[in-house]
């Protein structure tokens, strides 16, 4: 089991790592840049060198970085593409630097364009980012979506469509966000739901190319299509899907990454949840 969260790099991303071996993670996830600005200051030499340090003394499996919440890889707008393209490169080259492999993103957002339209458009930037910036060692996890608005992602064949007509398929994998599938409409409420789902994913996208978790209980209803984490075994999803996952021994290699809500008083809580449902 790679347990692990979502945690902070307030004071510059080395602290990221302390904030994760406080917790006694197996892996973290950070933003490397602020979510919710297009520019932002980026990590200088010297924090480089610290972070790179500072990780190597601990065991650590992995460090997944976020893409920013603004990004819409998918959008017809140009001046928000060419933002997103801007702000993607950032953060792969940095990620490339840090010698960090995943970057996870959502798949954007069509608005009103249509689903056929935006998932060729996303497909045209991650292969023109490919081309274009020096990050070989990078992977792109498309992660599932709750599907709110015009969002894509919100069923297993948008990724399945992405990676097939991508000229790189080699550079993708996923991240599986429980409470987003779960909004979406795939079940994960009992032990059949949750097998049924992983067919269903392995059917139409494969579980090899599954390289994350987000483990998130649901505020949201079922079939909602609204994103809104919830403590774990708190929320519409209840504790058993997270049982099933953390004793899956096909997820004993893939990190699982709480994105939970309250993170500086409850990722505590939730990780030693988490803990007392793996069996060994
Ligand atoms: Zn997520
Ligand atoms: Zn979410």
């Amino acid at each position: 089991m790679i347990l692990g969260a979502h945690v902070s790099t307030s004071g510059g991303i080395h602290n990221a790592i302390k904030n994760g071996t406080d917790l006694h993670c197996d892996a973290i996830q950070v933003f490397l840049k602020n979510p919710n600005q297009w520019q932002g200051k980026l990590p200088d030499d010297a924090i480089v060198e610290k972070f790179r340090s500072a990780w190597a003394e601990t065991e650590l499996a992995d460090v997944i970085v976020h893409d920013i919440h603004l990004s819409n890889l998918a959008s017809p707008k140009p001046d928000v593409l060419k933002k997103s393209s801007q702000a993607f490169r950032v953060q792969m080259e940095l990620a490339q630097v840090l010698g960090l492999r995943h970057i996870v993103t959502h798949l954007g957002s069509h608005l009103g364009e249509g689903e056929t339209f935006g998932l060729k458009r996303l497909t045209d930037s991650f292969d023109h980012l490919f081309e274009s910036t020096e990050a070989p060692d990078v992977i792109v996890l498309l992660e599932t979506t709750a599907g709110q608005g015009t969002n894509l992602g919100y069923c297993f064949e948008h990724i399945r469509d992405v990676i097939g007509m991508s000229k790189y398929p080699d550079r993708f994998g996923v991240c599986f966000d429980t409470c987003h599938v779960f909004a979406a409409g795939y079940d994960m409420r009992t032990e059949a739901d949750c097998a049924a789902t992983f067919n269903q994913f392995d059917d139409t996208i494969g579980l090899t190319r599954l390289k994350a978790f987000h483990l998130n209980d649901a505020k949201s209803t079922y079939q909602s299509r609204v994103d809104r984490h919830e403590h774990i075994g708190e929320g519409n999803i209840g504790a058993t899907a997270f049982a099933y996952i953390l004793n899956d021994p096909r997820f004993a290699d893939v990190p699982l990454i709480i994105e939970t809500p309250e993170m500086k008083t409850m990722h505590e809580v939730n990780l030693s949840t988490l803990r007392k449902l793996y069996r060994n």
